[in-house]
């Protein structure tokens, strides 16, 4: 009790001690010191919230999560009725971005905030973002008692808003946008720190759009190089078809599918001049088009105007690039002619052969204007240069392919004569049956084959009766034709595509019979002259009782056991023959038999 009653005295004192002095009180002290101690309370839950914000908008890469993240927790932490993003155009007008902003219940269907509204501000147009600029955060506690503008007090009810404090919101150094906080229901007393922690949290916000417009940026530029890399590997693939193309059709068609893909375009065709037009006309002979879009190939192209004002530029490696034609001060008559294509937009290479240009390589946008890049126009020139090596290729091949051609025909000729001359040199001109020569041949083959088998060879030789007298009663004419007829009759009576029958000489013939023994001989021996007999050509003159042509004939038959030669056979037959004259004619007398 003493001492507290001690305390309480010697405070009093201390107090009355202080106010002689002239100094502040204790009491007045402890609030100061309470009020400091609150203020970096304050000032620490708001750097916390501050990191906190900061924090989340660095976790995202994407704007509209940025957005949404930092409005709503700025709208929480400043207990206002609303945070809105104002972003300015080129032309310093503006709108409030409505995916950005966020708003407290019952405020959040204020009719024209939160739609993308667009708000121009005339003297923030006149003066490019006017205090804006300067990064200056405006603050108006209650808009009626600001000092305000009619008019500008008229915008401001419309959004109902009845205190406000903003903060710009700079890329760099480019004035982007405005943060706002607005208080909708009543007057706001903005602090110190309030103020602070929204241009704070404007600042971090120019970061992440910056950060995202790089990122947008690299990302547009890693498109950019997959498509020129893409480009770059079709051009590659293209250039390689060329060199080894060996077709100029399935070349085309390749390249114009390609191109077509790779630049995304509607048509790609390659348009061949008329030879002999001297550049005035033409046709498309390949083409790459979309279903949406009529086909060129085949259409004649007439254009005088070409031959006279363009083709020397392109002879020269001009390439027309046109994004508009409408808009490229074309003559009427050209558009024309494109619009008959249904063309807005157009690269236009030459493609050359050797020296001549050859035709055009086009690549057309029929659904709408396009803007070519650099790229895309170098990719085609590029192209366009590598034909010049496939088109003399194909021409190479073409001469070549002639060459081949007449060379061809020239050799199935030569083998047809060959074989012709081959055939007239085994014939018998007379009869038609094989010769002399070719019975020799032919015997010796079958002598050879002969050998290597059991088998046996027959040989029959017979010759006309009295033929001599014949030529004399008839003519030698008629000689020839019975020799003729004789020579037909003996042939229909050989059934086996191996036998051969030949003329021997003068009226004397000779029957081949491979794989024939003694019996089978005689068999065709006696057909043959019967075959002669039946043809009853008249022979009067004869000195026996047949009035008709005859033969005498002489078989032998050789086994392949026998050591003898072919003449031998030969010599046999003979002797057979000889034997059946000998015995009167119109006979046979088979060798083994005498
Ligand atoms: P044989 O009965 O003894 O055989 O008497 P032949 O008169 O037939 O015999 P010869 O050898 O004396 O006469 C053959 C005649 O055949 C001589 C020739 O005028 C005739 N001759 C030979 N080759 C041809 C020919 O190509 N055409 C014609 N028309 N006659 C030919
Ligand atoms: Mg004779
Ligand atoms: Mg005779």
């Amino acid at each position: 009790m003493l001492y507290t009653s001690l305390r309480i005295i010697t405070r009093v004192s201390a107090n009355l001690l202080c106010k002689l002095l002239g100094q502040p009180s204790v009491s007045n002290l402890e609030t100061k010191l309470h009020d400091k101690q609150i203020q970096i309370q304050q000032l620490e839950e708001q750097e916390r919230a501050l990191y906190r914000v900061i924090s989340k908008i660095r976790a995202s890469l994407e704007l509209e999560t940025i957005f949404r993240t930092a409005t709503k927790e700025t709208c929480k932490l400043l207990r206002v009725e609303r945070i809105a993003v104002y972003r300015f155009y080129e032309n310093w007008g503006g709108e409030f971005v409505s995916d950005f902003e966020f708003a407290e219940t019952g405020w959040d269907d204020v009719d024209t905030l939160g739609k993308n509204t667009v708000w121009n501000d005339s003297y923030l147009q006149e003066n490019q973002g006017g205090r804006y600029r300067n990064n200056e955060a405006l603050v108006v506690s209650d808009i009626y008692a600001a000092g305000l503008s009619q008019c500008h007090l008229e915008i401001l009810e419309q959004f109902h808003i009845r205190a406000y404090a903003t903060a710009s919101i700079f890329v760099g150094k480019k004035l982007w946008g405005v943060l706002a906080a607005y208080q909708h229901s009543q007057p706001h007393e903005w602090k110190q720190l309030e103020i602070q922690f929204l241009s704070q949290i404007a600042t971090q916000l120019g970061f992440a759009v910056k950060q995202a417009e790089f990122l947008a940026q690299a990302e547009q530029k890693a498109a950019e190089l997959y498509k020129a890399n893409q480009q770059q590997e079709i051009l590659f693939n293209l250039v390689a078809e060329i060199r080894e193309s060996l077709n100029i059709d399935t070349l085309f068609k390749t390249t114009v599918r390609e191109i077509r893909k790779a630049l995304r375009s509607d048509r790609v065709s390659i348009f061949r001049f008329d030879p002999e037009s001297n550049y005035t006309s033409g046709e498309f002979v390949s083409e790459n088009v979309l279903p949406d879009y009529d086909s060129a190939i085949a259409i004649k192209v007439k254009d005088d105007c070409f031959g006279r004002k363009y083709a020397l530029a392109y002879h020269q490696g001009r390439i027309q690039v046109l994004s508009d034609i409408y808009q490229a001060g074309l003559k009427d008559c050209h558009i024309q002619l494109l619009e008959q294509f249904q063309i807005k937009a157009q690269i236009v290479a030459p493609l050359m052969k050797g020296k001549t240009l050859w035709g055009l390589l086009c690549v057309h946008q029929c659904h709408c204007s396009r803007e070519w890049k650099k790229s895309e126009i170098q990719f085609i020139h590029q192209l366009a240069a590598q034909f010049n090596v496939a088109l003399e290729h194909s021409e190479l091949l073409e001469q070549f392919r002639s060459q081949a051609n007449q060379l061809a025909q020239a050799n199935n000729a030569l083998e047809l004569a060959n074989s012709q001359l081959e055939k007239l040199s085994k014939l018998d001109a007379l009869t038609q049956i094989a010769n002399r020569h070719c019975f020799d041949q032919f015997l010796e083959q079958e002598w050879d084959r002969l050998k290597l088998s059991e088998n046996s060879l027959s040989l029959i030789i017979f010759d006309i009766d009295y033929f001599k007298d014949y030529n004399d009663s008839y003519g030698h004419l008629a000689g020839d034709e019975c020799l003729i007829q004789v020579a037909h009759a003996a042939q229909s009576v050989l059934k086996r595509p191996t036998d051969l029958l030949a003329r021997y000489g003068g009226e004397e013939f000779v029957v081949i019979l491979p794989n024939t023994n003694e019996s089978g001989a005689i068999k065709v021996t006696k057909l043959i002259q019967k075959s002669i007999q039946e043809l009853k050509i008249a022979h009067t003159k004869k000195d026996n009782f047949q009035h008709f042509v005859t033969v005498s004939l002489g078989v032998a038959t050789q086994r392949s056991t026998d050591k003898s030669s072919p003449q031998e056979l030969i010599n046999a037959a003979d002797k057979a023959l000889y034997k059946a004259k000998e015995q009167g004619r119109n006979r046979w007398v088979c060798a083994a038999k005498f």
